[in-house]
Formats: C-alpha cells, sequence, structure tokens
C-alpha cells in the first residue's frame, strides 16, 4: 500500500495483507497473550507477548497511520488512555501545555486534574484565534499546544498550519484531536501538526459497539529535544500499557474500512439538519462549520474536505426547552458519545461536559448537540421538527 493509493483503497487495505497461514482476507482476531518461540528470542513476525505487539493490533496501527499519512500508528484502550500516552511520553513537571477553551470534558479534566497534579501546568486559550494561542505560550516552558478542531461541543475551528508555525517558533509540539473530522475529512500532520490523536471510539469505529484511542506520529518531528517522539511514545505505550486488545482493534478496523461513505453520508445529513435548524424560530443560533456565519468558516473551508457530522445549537427559550427537547424526540437518542451510524442527541451542560462546569470551559446551559448518523434525513428532521414545534 502506498501513499499514492486514495483514502479508501487505504482503509481497506493497508495493514491488511490476506493472512499468510490461511488466505483469510480479513486479519483475523488474535486473541493471545503470548507467542511460540523458535528457540530463545526466535521470534516470529517480532511477536512475543501481546502488550508489546499483537498482530490484530497491529494492522490497527498500520492502517490508521497509512490514512493520517503518519510514520507511526498506535493504538489504545480508550482515547484518553492514548493522549495520557502522549503526554507522558513527551513532558516532564516544569513543562506547560496550552490547551483550548473548548474541548471534550474529560480532555480538560486530565489536564487539570491529572496532568497539573503531577507538575504538568497549563494555560487555556481560545484555539479559533492563532493570537491567543501565541499569548499563552509560556516562553521556555511551554512543550505543547494540544488543540481540538472541530472542537467539542461548540464547534469551533483552530487554524492548524497558523498554530504549528507558532507552536514550533516556540520549541513546542503540535498536537491535534482529530476525533470531529477524522482521517477522511482532514489530515493535521500534513498541516504541520506533530501528532495526531483520536477517540476511534466515535466515528473511526462507527458503531457504538467499542472504545478505542489512536495515536499517529509525523513522519519528522524538528522541534529540539523531541524528534525522537515516536521512539518515546512506542516505549511508553508497551511501559504503560493501556493497548487496545484484539477484539477491540478488530471491530475499529473494520469500521474504518467504511469511513470514507459513512462520512459523506453524515455530511450529507448534517447539512440538511442545519439547514431546517437555522430555518426553525424556536432556534437561537446554530454551530457549524458549514455555516457562512460561523466565525472561521473560511479556515475549516480550507482544511476539511467536507464539514462533518456533529451540530450544536442554543435554544431561544433557554435550558428548560433544550432538557425538554432531549427528551421529547423519539428516533435521535439520547446519549453520550457521538460518530455512530445512529443520531444521538444530548444536552452537554449537564451530561458529556458537566465536569467542566464552574470552570472556563463550561458550556451554554440552552445548548444541545446532535451527532447526526445517516439515517434516512427527512426521519431525523421530522422528528425534530416535531420535538421543536412543541418546546422550541
Ligand atoms: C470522546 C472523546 C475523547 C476521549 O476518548 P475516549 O475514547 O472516550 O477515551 C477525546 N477527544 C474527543 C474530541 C472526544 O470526543
Amino acid at each position: 500500500m502506498s501513499d499514492e493509493h486514495g483514502f479508501s483503497t487505504r482503509a481497506i487495505h493497508a495493514g491488511q495483507e490476506a493472512d499468510a497461514s490461511t488466505g483469510a482476507v480479513v486479519p483475523p482476531i488474535y486473541q493471545v497473550s503470548t507467542y511460540k518461540q523458535d528457540g530463545i528470542g526466535g521470534f516470529r513476525g517480532g511477536y512475543e507477548y501481546s502488550r508489546s505487539a499483537n498482530p490484530t493490533r497491529t494492522a490497527l496501527e498500520e492502517c490508521i497511520a497509512a490514512l493520517e499519512g503518519g510514520s507511526r500508528g498506535f493504538a489504545f484502550a480508550s482515547g484518553l488512555a492514548g493522549q495520557d500516552c502522549v503526554v507522558r511520553s513527551l513532558l516532564v513537571p516544569g513543562d506547560h501545555v496550552v490547551v483550548p477553551s473548548d474541548a471534550y470534558g474529560g480532555t480538560y479534566r486530565y489536564f487539570n486534574k491529572v496532568a497539573k497534579p503531577h507538575g504538568i501546568d497549563h494555560s487555556i486559550a481560545r484555539i479559533g484565534d492563532v493570537d491567543a494561542v501565541r499569548d499563552a505560550i509560556v516562553p521556555g516552558r511551554t512543550k505543547m499546544v494540544w488543540v481540538e478542531t472541530p472542537t467539542n461541543p461548540l464547534l469551533g475551528i483552530a487554524d492548524i498550519e497558523a498554530i504549528a508555525e507558532v507552536a514550533h517558533d516556540a520549541g513546542a509540539v503540535l498536537v491535534v484531536d482529530n476525533t470531529f473530522a477524522t482521517a477522511y475529512l482532514q489530515n493535521p500532520i500534513a498541516l504541520g501538526a506533530d501528532i495526531v490523536t483520536h477517540s476511534t471510539t466515535k466515528y473511526s469505529g462507527g458503531h457504538s459497539d467499542v472504545v478505542g484511542g489512536a495515536v499517529v506520529t509525523a513522519p519528522q518531528i524538528r522541534v529540539a529535544g523531541l524528534e525522537d517522539a515516536e521512539e518515546r511514545i512506542a516505549f511508553h505505550q508497551n511501559s504503560i500499557g493501556g493497548v487496545a486488545g484484539p477484539f477491540d482493534s478488530w471491530l475499529t478496523l473494520r469500521g474504518l474500512k467504511t469511513l470514507a461513505v459513512r462520512m459523506e453520508r453524515h455530511c450529507d445529513n448534517a447539512e440538511r439538519v442545519v439547514e431546517f435548524l437555522t430555518g426553525h424560530d424556536g432556534v437561537a443560533q446554530v454551530f457549524y462549520p458549514g455555516l457562512e456565519s460561523h466565525h472561521n468558516h473560511a479556515v475549516a473551508a480550507r482544511q476539511m474536505k467536507r464539514f462533518g457530522g456533529m451540530v450544536s445549537f442554543r435554544m431561544r427559550k433557554g435550558e428548560d426547552a433544550a432538557v425538554k427537547t432531549c427528551a421529547a424526540v423519539q428516533l435521535w437518542t439520547l446519549g453520550e458519545s457521538l460518530g455512530g451510524v445512529e443520531s444521538l442527541i444530548e444536552h452537554p451542560a449537564r451530561m458529556t461536559h458537566a465536569s467542566v462546569a464552574g470552570t472556563e470551559l463550561e458550556v451554554p446551559a440552552d445548548l444541545i448537540r446532535l451527532s447526526v448518523g445517516i439515517e434516512d434525513v427527512d426521519d431525523l428532521i421530522a422528528d425534530l421538527r416535531e420535538a421543536l414545534d412543541i418546546h422550541g
């Protein structure tokens, strides 16, 4: 598989040669912990123990690296396990990180409640504003800029190329959480990012049946002292051990095969839902990078293929109306998470982002977040309309 192959060709074939012994066209689930050695140290294919490497996980790691245009991929038990590995591999106590003012609640909780007590401090910046990121950098101490784009749940957009320059000028690596866009809609490494992370639980897996994470490193990291980021992450993945299991790896690989067709449909449906919401009286504001009124629409149009399947909106009548709308829909499932084939609805302030209440990352109480699935969009809109006509 070469870089010249198209996205779906790589998604279906990269890291997934037919099984050498049986010809199985899909990598088998190697549900195994250890491997017979042909004499001491005589490993077959390098496999020794499944925390260090497992063939099903290797297939996933090679596939995700090929999809992101990176040099190496690493698969983890969850998105947060991957993020933790990146932070602990590259930073030491005394280092400083710039984190987004709008981010996945668990990411902020990690930096605030886990990394900080271990001596890794952070500042918060509005990531849609390159100057705010530059101002948040502490010269000599900032070793990492963390970006999520689009952000969760307000669909903010960060200019990856411009922020990569700011980070590199300061001697910091740029990490991009590409969970919302996926490797299909956006490739941060091509835009200058050093490391890409994913919660593969979301679109990459795509079927709400597996929790997982991925980390991909850029082929060339030039930040002084962090050029060996790939080796450090490999070492820490094995030394900490939060790896993806064989069955989870297999499910995620299966999801990746259809990522391109699913994302096209997610985008088609989201565009129609946005059109409906912007025309409804009960809706005060719609957040979607595809809207020309979005503050960073031009940046999104430049760095993303399309604008994704996540949509948020504020209710004119406030929090109570938002809560009632979430409860009134029938086809949309009230639940956390996102990126599956089924449409989900949630109230971030009380659900996914409850952990950031009272912090700078607090989200509006009248906000509803949608993960637009791939059902028939007319059914999705009819269901939303019914709820909004009553509560909006
Ligand atoms: C869900 C999510 C995470 C965390 O991933 P888990 O797989 O739940 O650990 C990180 N970033 C974003 C943007 C997410 O949506």
